[in-house]
């Protein structure tokens, strides 16, 4: 059997990188945006970025990087535009993985390596020899954010970069306890993944590696019901996983427990977490689940993207309308030239995991 478990739409890592910031809250869905407004890299050069131009941005855009969401099912991956994985250098001791699959956080010093997620089986090897140009030291620990297999199917062949290196001879692989019971029981047909060893059920969990604090913080029912962010302290970067996903509607895996809501949340506390720089720009940095590198104000775009389309379904739903009212109604449409991925499909989620929460 075939377990579908993320829609996959191709995402470019150029797309959106320049998109001028402005108040989303202010337009309606009569008002959408101009499609011109979505600007690729070759048109972002110059004018169109203004004064949300950064640096970092700038560098990002650089890397030929075209490809970066890959169809996350527990048996096949999709096909790529960049079958390449890339080394991006983040802040302090963190840096990402950003290829086909999910992105994987790398932070790396005298203690050895902790990863946050481990990308798709497929893309390991690849994933192996990029994480050896950042350090030669064996894996201590892996975090996974969440189940899906576009951020754990890496596990077993990461995890081996530990083994000859006592002690301790295998990595601690830390992740919610939720994680650890949905990867114990997979989808009949499907092997059952290398799962987390170090599993807590508490709201955050910390630990302190290469002189570092990091806090590994629980997000209830978001992406799905064991998701995590991490926030590397000293380095002052948050690794987000699938709650945050810039260009990209966000999918709510409602049968794994997720809920519009709590994608809110989890957007909450990283912004509660995130402190930028002067101008809004730059400081903490966020690495999404899939997608480019962002700062706070990406988060506060997309918080507010989905706060606002919640806010309208619910609305349409106090209206009385069913499932195919509020679709025709197009909740999101303003939005529909800035986020790929299927409106219907996030519209469809945010309205039955509404219906559920409802007395
Ligand atoms: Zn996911």
């Amino acid at each position: 059997m075939r377990m579908q478990t993320e829609t996959c739409n191709r995402f470019s890592w150029r797309t959106h990188s320049c998109v001028p910031r402005r108040d989303s809250s202010r337009r309606l869905p009569e008002s959408s945006p101009a499609p011109g407004l979505d600007t690729s890299v070759e048109a972002a050069g110059t004018s169109a970025c203004g004064a949300g131009f950064s640096l970092r941005r700038a560098l990002a855009r650089l890397l030929p990087i075209a490809a970066l969401l890959a169809c996350a099912t527990w048996a096949q991956p999709s096909a790529s535009a960049d079958p390449e994985l890339h080394v991006l250098p983040v802040q302090g001791s963190v840096s990402m993985l950003v290829g086909d699959g999910g992105n994987i956080t790398v932070q790396a010093g005298k203690d050895g390596i902790l990863l946050v997620d481990t990308g798709l089986a497929q893309i390991a090897p690849k994933a192996v020899a990029a994480l050896r140009t950042i350090s030669d030291g064996p894996v201590r620990y892996i975090v996974n954010t969440h189940v899906h297999p576009d951020h754990t199917g890496g596990n077993e062949a990461l995890a081996k970069l530990g083994r000859d290196n006592p002690p301790p001879t295998f990595p601690r692989i830390i992740a919610h306890l939720a994680v650890q019971e949905r990867m114990a029981a997979p989808p009949p047909g499907n092997e059952a993944p290398v799962w987390p060893n170090d599993t807590y059920s508490t709201p955050y969990k910390d630990l302190s590696f290469n002189n570092e604090a990091i806090v590994v913080y629980h997000i209830p029912a978001a992406h799905t019901d064991g998701d995590s962010i991490v926030f590397f302290r000293r380095s002052d970067v948050v690794s987000a996983g699938d709650i945050f996903t810039p260009g990209r509607y966000p999918f709510i895996d409602l049968e794994r427990g997720g809920s519009v809501q709590g994608i809110i949340n989890g957007l909450n506390k990283i912004l509660e977490i995130a402190v930028p720089l002067k101008y809004q720009e730059g400081g903490t940095y966020v690495i999404p689940g899939h997608g480019r590198l962002c700062d706070e104000a990406d988060v506060v775009e997309f918080r507010d993207m989905v706060t606002i389309v919640r806010d309208r379904v619910q609305d349409l739903i106090k209206k009385g309308m069913s499932l195919e009212q509020v679709k025709a109604a197009k909740p999101s449409f303003d939005y529909d030239t800035q986020y790929s991925g299927s409106p219907d499909a996030f519209v469809e989620a945010v309205y039955k995991g509404l219906q559920k929460q409802a007395p």
